[in-house]
């Protein structure tokens, strides 16, 4: 097993006193020690010490954990057991084998942004073309996996454009490789007054929910900000979620060799988990100096707008709850910068509801691989949500928001779920209203 000493160091800290009992969604459904981090931590212990050996039964307390972080919150001994799951499925993999599909996508398809693209071109045209509604129909997603009609339901509509095909219509002008490939978009603002910003594009932003995107760009050009809007690959979280450090490591190269081209003062983007696993890149790669550089330099949208200066609204008293992502709130400590925007810079009534910062379920695409977990955890959130009684929704990542708002689908709710870029560009002339 690969970096045992940390592995070690952490199980020798958990004392099995069961305070993360409180806070794990997954224990909070099952009520089972095996979903909980004292549970799964014993089982990582008993095979690290060589007293079990590996089984395939292991994949439910490896496998099953969302990676929120809540648990190292509430422990004494801040024992990171979403750091020790993913070292446990990497051996897992080691053992078992990795599923064809997923070494497909991580090896094949992510470092390949134009292959991906293809991909989802292709997707998009048969959920426009009905024939993805036929098959539904038919139940034909159902029969091919489960996964594939849950995804199905998470994503009911496609965009018409990704969010970079939607750059040349917002005033970006492409910047072109000696072959003639486009590199990067840029936007000169009339009063560059602000950073240089490389925007990056999470892949959840560009194929499906491009309008945070596209709301968080504008808004930086409001305040000032000089843009550059990357040919990024992914992040590499999916893959490192997965075990899969082999593809993590591959995709935060290519990012760090494309980053290098650019001459930027604060890399930005409005997806707390992209954000987030960006400043993970010295923990990836901590032989690569380019890492840290990155990290030092990488804002969340919602941290960098709060230091600039964008004018107050006039208040129409709508009232909004704030729901924190597990990787913003936990993993970044992101939590006031949003609130204060939504107050200061969006005229809002803000309603906080009880455990905003509580998993929604999504945990990137732990609703596709567990989706009965998975939405017993988001009842639970549109429960606190419904208690405040707020107009709209605000929450600041990609998965976060097709969580929710496929939870308010199924709820028939008539109460809009944004990113708080997306709220704050309505009230600010640049974007529809919710
Ligand atoms: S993970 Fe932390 S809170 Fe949970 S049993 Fe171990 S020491 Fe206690
Ligand atoms: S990371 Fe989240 S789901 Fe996993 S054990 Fe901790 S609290 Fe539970």
């Amino acid at each position: 097993m690969r970096d045992l000493q940390f592995i070690e160091e952490e199980l020798n800290r958990c004392n099995r006193c069961g305070y993360c009992m409180q806070s794990c969604p997954t224990y909070r459904v099952e009520r089972s020690e095996i979903q909980v981090a004292r549970g799964r931590n014993h089982v990582l212990r008993e095979l690290v010490a060589g007293r079990i050996e590996f089984m395939p039964q292991m994949v439910q307390p490896f496998f099953d954990c969302l990676l929120c972080g809540a648990c190292t919150v509430d422990c004494f001994g801040a024992v990171q057991t979403n750091e020790l799951m993913v070292r446990a499925r990497e051996a897992y993999h080691a053992r078992y084998g990795q599923p064809a599909i997923q070494r497909y996508i991580f090896h094949k398809l992510l470092p390949y942004p134009q292959r991906l693209a293809r991909l989802v071109r292709l997707l998009s045209f048969s959920k426009r073309s009905g024939i993805a509604g036929i098959a539904r129909w038919l139940r034909v997603l159902r029969w091919i996996s489960t996964g594939l009609e849950t995804a199905d339901n998470l994503a009911p509509t496609v965009p018409r454009l990704f969010l970079r095909d939607r750059l040349p219509h917002m005033g970006f002008r492409p910047l072109r490789h000696n072959d003639g490939g486009v590199c990067a978009w840029q936007l000169e603002p009339e009063h560059a007054t602000g950073p240089k910003v490389l925007y990056f594009v999470g892949c959840a932003t560009n194929f499906q929910v491009p309008d945070p995107g596209t709301a968080a760009i504008a808004l930086l050009s409001k305040a000032g900000c000089h843009i550059t809007v990357t040919a990024n690959n992914c992040c590499g979280l999916p893959p490192w979620s997965y075990g899969d450090m082999e593809a993590a490591r591959l995709l935060a190269r290519q990012n760090l060799d494309i980053f290098s081209r650019f001459d930027f003062d604060v890399l930005v983007t409005e997806c707390g988990s992209c954000s987030a696993f960006l400043k993970k890149y010295p923990h990836l790669l901590p032989d690569d100096k380019r890492a840290a550089d990155l990290a030092s330099r990488t804002c969340d949208f919602t941290e960098l707008l709060a230091r600039l200066s964008l004018p107050k609204p006039i208040s129409a008293g709508t009232t909004v709850t704030y729901h924190d992502p597990c990787h913003l709130c936990r993993t970044q400590g992101i939590t006031e910068q949003p609130r204060q925007l939504l107050v200061d810079a969006g005229g809002f009534q803000l309603r906080e509801m009880r455990e905003a910062d509580w998993c929604c379920g999504a945990a990137g695409s732990y609703n596709l691989t567990h989706p009965e977990m998975s939405f017993a955890i988001l009842d639970r959130k549109l429960d606190r949500i419904a208690e405040t009684g707020a107009d709209l929704v605000a929450t600041a990542c990609p998965a976060c928001i097709m969580q929710l708002s496929y939870g308010a689908r199924r709820r028939r709710w008539q109460r809009p779920v944004r990113h708080v870029a997306e709220l704050l560009a309505a009230q600010h002339g640049l974007a529809p209203a919710p």
